[in-house]
Formats: C-alpha cells, sequence, structure tokens
C-alpha cells in the first residue's frame, strides 16, 4: 500500500458526469473569458466568506497583487507580513516596487505574532498581510487592533484556509480584503490556476474588476494600468461544480486530523512528535495541511525513510522568505526569526486529503513511529 501526499483522482471520480457536464456547458457556448458562470462563483464565493462581494482572478498570487495594485501600493510603500509562507505572499510586495517587512509567527499556529507587529511599523507602512496558514485562522482581533491604530490595510492570504473561522466569522472578511487561491492542492481546487478576491467593503469591487482588466473601462479607455488578472470559465464551472462538496471535504479532513491525534498520541513516538495545534479562536479549522515537528536533526531521516516507504510527504516551508536568494537585498540574516527558521527546519506535513482512509492514516503513523524508534 502506497499512500500519496494528495490523491486528486479519488477525489474526482465521483463527480466526473458532473464535472464533464458543466465544461460541456462552457464549450457549447464557447464563452470562456469571465461571463456567467465567473459571475454566479463570485457571488457565491462572496457568501460563502461572510462578505459582500468577489472578484475572480487568474490565481491566488494574482489575487494577493491585485489587492496591492488596487489600494495604490507601490515604490517608498512598506508592507508587512510573515517570512514563513509561500513565496507568493511577499514576492507580490516587491513586484509592485514596495518593501518586504517580516514579522515572526507565532510557533503554535505558524501565523504572525500579532504581538510583533507594532515595533516594525514606520511612517511608510501602507498594509499587513497575515497568513492563514495550514488551514487555520491567524489571530485577527489584535491584527485588526494595530491595523486600526496605524490605519493600514489588512490583506488576508487565505489561499490555505478557505471556509476556515475566526471565533465563528470567516476568514476574509475582517481585512479590506481576503486572497483565496483554487490551485488544484487547495481545500476548493481548480483544473488549472485560478483565485479570487473578496471583500467586506463593496465600493471596493469596481476599481478590482478594473485592474483585473488592464485597468480599462470603458472598453480602451485606461485611467490605471492594471493587468490580465481575469478568471477562466471554464474554472469557474468546475468550482461551481465543486463548491457544493466543499463542506463535506473540509468535514472528512477534520475526521482525518483528529483521527492523526489519537493514532499519534497511542504511539510509541508520542513524545518525540508535536501534533499540531488548533488556537482556541480557531473556531472551524478547515485542515488543509497536516504538519507535524520532529527535531530538526531527525527530519531529514524522516523524509526520505517515508518517501522510501511510497508515503507522501513534503516540507512546507523548507526556506524562510528571509533567507532566500532574491530576497537578500532586504538584508535578511539566519537568526532574525527564530521560530520562523526553527519551523522551517523541523516540521514535515503528512498526508491529510479527504478521501485518506483508517487504514492508510494508520501505516503512516507506524511508519513514522517506526522511522523514529
Ligand atoms: C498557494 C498559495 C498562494 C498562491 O496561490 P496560487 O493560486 O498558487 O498563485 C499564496 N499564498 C499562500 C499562503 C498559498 O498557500
Amino acid at each position: 500500500m502506497s499512500v500519496p501526499l494528495l490523491d486528486l483522482k479519488v477525489q474526482y471520480a465521483p463527480i466526473r458526469d458532473e464535472i464533464r457536464r458543466a465544461i460541456d456547458e462552457v464549450c457549447d457556448a464557447q464563452g470562456f473569458i469571465l461571463g456567467p458562470k465567473v459571475t454566479e462563483l463570485e457571488q457565491r464565493i462572496a457568501a460563502y466568506c461572510e462578505v459582500p462581494a468577489a472578484c475572480g482572478v487568474s490565481s491566488g498570487s494574482d489575487a494577493l497583487l491585485l489587492c496591492l495594485m488596487a489600494a495604490g501600493i507601490g515604490a517608498g510603500d512598506e508592507v508587512i507580513t510573515t517570512p514563513y509562507t509561500f513565496f507568493a505572499t511577499a514576492g507580490v510586495i516587491h513586484r509592485v516596487g514596495a518593501r518586504t517587512v517580516f514579522v515572526d509567527i507565532d510557533p503554535l499556529t505558524y501565523s504572525i505574532d500579532p504581538a510583533q507587529i507594532a515595533a516594525k511599523v514606520t511612517p511608510r507602512t501602507k498594509a499587513i498581510i497575515p497568513v492563514h496558514l495550514y488551514g487555520q485562522s491567524a489571530d485577527m482581533d489584535p491584527i485588526m487592533a494595530v491595523a486600526r491604530q496605524h490605519g493600514l490595510l489588512v490583506i488576508e492570504d487565505a489561499a490555505q484556509a478557505i471556509g476556515a473561522e475566526y471565533k465563528g466569522h470567516r476568514v476574509c472578511s475582517f481585512g479590506d480584503y481576503g486572497c483565496l487561491s483554487f490551485f488544484p492542492s487547495k481545500n476548493l481546487g481548480g483544473f488549472g490556476d485560478a483565485g479570487m478576491v473578496v471583500t467586506r467593503t463593496a465600493s471596493r469591487l469596481e476599481t478590482l474588476m478594473k485592474f483585473r482588466n488592464h485597468g480599462m473601462a470603458p472598453a480602451y479607455y485606461h485611467a490605471y494600468v492594471g493587468g490580465n488578472f481575469r478568471l477562466d470559465a471554464l474554472q469557474a464551472a468546475v468550482l461551481l461544480v465543486k463548491l457544493a462538496y466543499l463542506d463535506q471535504w473540509t468535514a472528512q479532513r477534520q475526521v482525518n486530523a483528529a483521527r492523526y491525534q489519537t493514532l499519534f498520541q497511542a504511539s510509541s513516538v508520542a513524545g518525540l512528535v508535536g501534533l499540531p495545534v488548533t488556537a482556541s479562536w480557531a473556531t472551524r479549522h478547515v485542515q488543509n495541511q497536516y504538519v507535524i515537528r520532529v527535531p530538526a536533526a531527525r527530519r531529514q531521516a524522516l523524509w526520505d525513510g517515508l518517501k522510501a516507504a511510497h508515503i507522501g510527504c513534503n516540507v512546507y516551508y523548507p526556506v524562510p522568505l528571509h533567507l532566500q536568494e532574491c530576497f537578500a537585498p532586504l538584508g535578511g540574516r539566519p537568526g532574525d526569526f527564530p521560530e520562523s527558521e526553527r519551523a522551517a527546519q523541523e516540521t514535515l506535513a503528512l498526508p491529510i486529503y479527504p478521501e485518506l482512509t483508517a487504514a492508510q492514516q494508520q501505516l503512516v503513523v507506524d511508519t513514522v513511529a517506526a522511522l523514529l524508534a
């Protein structure tokens, strides 16, 4: 028996006919760019995130980029985020010409440590991008408090956390903008790249929609320089079908997370494996990744051993962003963000996808235990 990190084929099989009919509808209509499926998806995702407005875009990365452009953030500005996230979160800040200012993570949730934000705010700071990592909300109340105190925008990176809740409310309903990714491996994945910006401020929608389409309105008149960040109708058609199953898949992810917790606690290596922690504020954790910690000196062997046993696993993320070659001009040094660096050295993501079976999970835990024994 092998256990993949993610198995999209088993998710596709039972909904194959439904998806192919939805794709056929788009093919028969021959309308591929934006259109009624995209509008319907925008309305459904906005409602899902408890906000009034949404703008479908070409990827999660473009969602983040679009927010910064629409907010007029650029050269001379600073944006705060963490160095322990997927590259895009900080990459987009650089792409608009602004400066990334990193703040370390809270080691339990892997999200930005709100207590360390205020010290990094300068007169140039324009926005904070908290990341809801691995499917769990960042601690939004203190983040919003710092933002309000200093007049900063908040752009929630919820690429890994669609449907997650903070104190009973959906992520993306707290900040000025929320960014979602429909990359195939995210909890709601398309058949290619796709994303969405949602906003609780409906008046921001018009600007987002202009910047999504070259800053153009009306046709061939450009008051701004935007880009082509449009969402394809085919992706929207697929995502509309899959959205109906998202809560059921999330529930299965939660069952799997609880089962791992029980199995690891009963295992011989219970003391050696750090299990994921759900914060008290994270009232709905959507379990995009199940990430354990082991002593840094033992991780490589565990990673290699699992691969040799045909058990999928991965390290998100091996190099914190302040130590990435491309960000060397920002002057980051080892030791600057100790919790991000420790997480980069100790963590390992195990399979958690909805269709994972109890027998597969038992095998994963037994194999981890054998390798660490
Ligand atoms: C996946 C991801 C993104 C980027 O989304 P894409 O759709 O791949 O462009 C941004 N931020 C985080 C935290 C992500 O996990």
